[in-house]
């Protein structure tokens, strides 16, 4: 083929490919346990895999409305009115969409213009800087300290200026598993009253908590609730990821913006997958136990670990658990987690390159939703060094 065009200026010159791509390839090739990536292992619930079936043969598979099924709007109205106290319209104010990423991207793209700046803390889940910098935007990056990712927020609060346009938070935290606490939440509200700062709250791990934790999602807090786009995923919640699930709830006036580059982007979501969530949402034991669920998980995976190298501070939240290596190697972590994968057959994901200057704690990230044999043969294999 002739090469055509010429040459292209492109919009994301830095991205190549990913971690997570290059990590499970790795493992395939090597015959590794891959806890790299974040995806459970184990089928999701046997239900919604008929209700799925009964909603495909009865003909529920044209375009859904833009926004979304009414039913699983509502359902999700419902849901958050109960969890947390607070009233979303399922009218104007809560967005389906194919999966938080997508959500992401589309809130981010609705409000932020040319030379806005938005604030993340890292290590950061990859998908929130291609987003900002697509629209032109400034991401500022604030950086946590292993190995607690705590937030300072007298920092943040030197970092705002006029150009500040938006926070992005993310709790229960992915890659740390660290959760924001009650008094996060009020330094967040203290340091956005009276400004116009938009909020993107990224909660798609908001039942996989652990230790009897509360989740301190932004809508227990009706001032962070009124400026904040709030982010969920069904994929983490029903243990189907591929399935590209999630929404978006925001107040009117952001959801309107929201709607707008959504429906550009998509149009619309999966039609049978959201008659089939609205009707296994009523289930409600399904994600009010997914916290023990996991947690027991993460417990099974730190007595494997026990007595290992590794230095562990147990996860809060999330489905990751990172583990320490300063006592065993000063090799980078990029470095560190290859030859782990090829030498010992365990698979992870180095922190640093959740940081845009690949900060190395000396951590990796390790995913323990799996079943537990493959926690059992991981953890076997990681006590080996
Ligand atoms: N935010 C975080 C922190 C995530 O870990 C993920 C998934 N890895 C997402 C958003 C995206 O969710 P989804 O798969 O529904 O697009």
């Amino acid at each position: 083929m002739p090469k055509f065009p010429s040459s292209i200026k492109s919009k994301l010159p830095k991205t190549g490919t990913t971690i997570f791509t290059i990590m499970s390839g790795l493992a395939n090739e090597v015959g590794a346990i891959n806890l790299s990536q974040g995806f459970p292992d184990f089928m999701c619930n046997e239900e919604l895999i008929k209700l799925v079936d009964q909603y495909v043969r009865k003909g529920f598979n044209q375009y859904a409305p833009m926004p979304g099924i009414i039913p699983l709007r509502e359902a999700i109205a419902e849901k958050v009115s109960t969890l947390y106290g607070i009233n979303y319209n399922p009218d104007t104010e809560i967005t389906i969409a194919p999966g938080g990423t997508e959500a992401i991207y589309a809130a981010i793209t609705a409000v932020i213009d040319e030379d806005d700046e938005v604030i993340i803390f890292e290590p950061a889940y990859d998908s929130y800087t291609p987003a900002i910098e697509l629209n032109k935007g400034i991401p500022v990056y604030i950086e946590l300290q292993a190995p607690d990712y705590k937030i300072d927020w007298d920092t943040v609060r030197k970092r705002l200026n006029p150009k500040t346009k938006m926070i992005m938070i993310n709790t229960p935290h992915n890659p740390t598993g660290s959760v924001l606490t009650r008094d996060d939440m009020k330094q967040l509200e203290k340091i956005t009253k009276d400004t116009d700062i938009i909020i993107l709250s990224d909660e798609v791990y908001e039942h996989i908590i652990f230790d009897e934790i509360q989740h301190e999602s932004v809508l227990r807090y009706p001032k962070l609730a009124e400026r904040s786009f709030v982010v969920y995923s069904f994929g983490k919640t029903y243990h189907n990821t591929g399935w590209k699930m999630g929404y978006c709830l925001a107040p009117e006036a952001l959801t309107k913006e929201f709607r707008r580059v959504h429906q550009f982007i998509v149009f619309s979501t999966n039609t049978p997958y959201q008659y089939a969530f609205a009707d296994l949402m009523k289930k409600k034991e399904l994600y009010l136990e997914l916290g023990a669920f996991y947690q027991k998980k993460r417990d099974f995976f730190l007595k494997g670990i026990e007595g290992s190298r590794f230095s562990v501070k147990p996860a809060s939240g999330s489905y990751f658990q990172l583990l320490g290596y300063n006592k065993i190697t000063d090799e980078k972590d990029t470095e560190y987690a290859i030859r782990l994968t090829k030498e010992i057959g365990v698979a992870s994901i180095p922190v640093s390159v959740f940081y845009h200057r690949n900060i190395d704690h000396k951590m990796l990230r390790f995913c323990f939703a799996k079943s537990e044999d493959t926690l059992k043969r991981a953890t076997e294999k990681l006590q080996k060094v």
